[in-house]
């Protein structure tokens, strides 16, 4: 059986339906670390590309059942 790791969904600082993919394990320790939660196994990435130059993605955290888990939007930090 395979599963899915990608979706569409709304992303609340793209304004609109874009795709997301779940987090990989890496990124899922750093979510951890910097929104110091014990549990990130249902958030899910906007791979929405926000400079065409670059290729770099909005990065904005949701999780699958709400859009903004948060007051304000909070994108995964690039790893160092
Ligand atoms: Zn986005």
């Amino acid at each position: 059986m395979t599963t899915s790791r990608r979706l569409t969904l709304q992303c609340s600082t793209c304004g609109g339906p874009h795709p997301h993919r779940l987090l990989s394990r890496e990124e899922e320790a750093a979510a951890k670390r910097q929104l110091g939660l014990r549990a990130v196994y249902d958030f899910w990435i906007c791979e929405n590309v926000v400079d065409t130059d670059t290729g770099a993605q909005c990065r904005t955290m949701r999780r699958w059942a709400a859009t903004r888990p948060f007051p304000k939007p909070v994108k995964l930090l690039p790893p160092d």
